[in-house]
């Protein structure tokens, strides 16, 4: 087993780099950055490793192994996330996550935070359609936007697994998050990247609606 980071100048065609890890049985990701460069990490069988950096061309590192169980393109959203403020019985916040064209639904009673070490229990609810979620009397819209799939497993089966990473582009949160399920309920938690903010409450500091 071998792990490469590798860094193409310039942008790959990821459709074609995604078809030849798998024919090569590669696993890991493919991403295209902002700085126009593209970046990929590739793990398995040294060989095969070696054959994909060849099709990629690019400037190849030895890195971890992270034990990935797909070889998927990163950086591209697969889907809309809303997270509203409900005045129910008791108030929570309403995350909701578009997969496979519902909306996978927890409700967070103290709400998202961009704290790493603030873990948030989070209920599953039943699936909401699609745009379910309109500002009315009891519920202010929070945030939205669209959100990647992130981590070594494949959605949905991430979700079915109980340990779903994601990363989200709205107007508060951005930047990876990670849904754990426990024997007590699910957890919502920031991952440790340049979007957190260590200290900080977010639901307190911007209580107000997106427009
Ligand atoms: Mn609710």
């Amino acid at each position: 087993m071998q792990a490469l980071r590798i860094e193409v100048p310039g942008t790959v065609d990821r459709d074609a780099v995604v078809a030849r890890a798998r024919e090569l049985g590669v696993l890991g990701w493919v991403r295209v950055d902002d700085d126009g460069r593209s970046r990929l990490h590739a793990e398995g069988d040294a060989e095969a490793v070696q054959a994909l950096v060849a099709f990629v061309g690019g400037d190849a590192q030895p890195a971890k192994v992270e034990g990935h169980e797909q070889f998927a393109v990163r950086g591209v959203p697969h889907g809309s996330f809303v997270i509203s403020i409900h005045d129910a019985t008791s108030r929570h916040f309403d995350l909701r996550l578009e997969v496979d064209g519902v909306m996978k639904s927890w409700a967070v009673p103290k709400g998202p935070s961009l704290d790493p070490a603030a873990k948030r229990l989070a209920i599953a609810q039943p699936d909401h359609a699609i745009g379910s979620d309109v500002p009315g009397p009891t519920r202010l819209i929070w945030d939205r936007g669209v959100y990647e799939q992130g981590g070594r497993v494949p959605w949905p089966e991430a979700i079915d697994r109980g340990h779903a990473v994601f990363v989200l582009h709205g107007e508060k949160l951005r930047g990876g998050f990670a849904l754990q399920r426990t024997p007590r309920g699910w957890l919502l938690v920031k991952r440790k990247d340049d979007e957190a903010r260590p200290g900080s409450d977010i639901v307190a500091e911007r209580p107000e609606a997106v427009s």
